[in-house]
């Protein structure tokens, strides 16, 4: 598979070409064509596989295909990670990728005082990376609401359900809307990933590494 055979755009191909990535690798192969389609989606895949460009490629599509208006300290799309590293890393890849779409991406984290997180949140996001802690403690502040969220990614979910996140992610989920595409990837399938995904995906497609 190739990239022009994927129907990315011509921005986000730019920003491929920029980024040196000359093929797609194998999760991003597999899970992009179903997640341009809408579809909900379980990937087993470890950090290294290209799995973050998997879930970013297809959502600053999905960005550049809707219209733009995001309501005052909402977003469009929501990813959960485990750590303040690898949601760092996540917000660079999609200013990274859309570097020509210019969405608004915003990093919310633990750690760190949350004024600047309260600031940036005000007008509302593209894309909101959080980790489920921190977002939590700016929902009950009133400070992000979650009733508009199209699509919901949980990354490394094995992770955050070892760190203790299950009920913030359970918390979390109840503020979204029914109707979104939701995305988890885990590098391991224990039952308590099968269980998160049967409660928080609808007839989602399997794609392992
Ligand atoms: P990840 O698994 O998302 O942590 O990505 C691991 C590394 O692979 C990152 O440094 C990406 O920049 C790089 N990468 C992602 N997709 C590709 C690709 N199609 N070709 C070459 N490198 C890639």
């Amino acid at each position: 598979t190739t990239f022009s055979e994927l129907n990315l755009s011509a921005p986000l191909m730019r920003a491929l070409d920029e980024a040196g990535h000359e093929t797609p690798t194998p999760i991003q192969a597999q899970a992009i064509p179903h997640l341009l389609n809408g579809r909900d989606l379980i990937g087993i895949a470890q950090t290294g596989t290209g799995k973050t460009a998997a879930f970013a490629l297809p959502i600053l599509t999905h960005l550049e295909k809707s219209a733009g208006h995001v309501a005052p300290k909402s977003c469009r799309v929501l990813v959960l990670s485990p750590t303040r590293e690898l949601s760092g890393q996540i917000v660079d890849a999609f200013k990274g990728y859309g570097r020509h779409i210019r969405p608004r991406v915003e990093l919310v984290i633990g750690g760190v005082p949350m004024g600047r997180q309260i600031r940036a949140m005000s007008h509302g996001v593209d894309v909101l990376v959080a980790t489920p802690g921190r977002l939590i403690d700016l929902v009950e502040q009133r400070a992000v609401r979650l009733d508009s969220v199209e699509v919901l990614v949980l990354d490394e979910a094995d992770q955050m359900l070892d760190m203790g996140f299950i009920h913030a992610i359970r918390a979390i989920a109840r503020l979204l809307p029914e109707e979104r595409q939701t995305l988890l990837f885990s590098a391991t399938m224990p039952a308590a990933i099968a269980d998160l995904s049967r409660q928080f995906l609808n007839d989602p497609v399997r794609v392992s590494v």
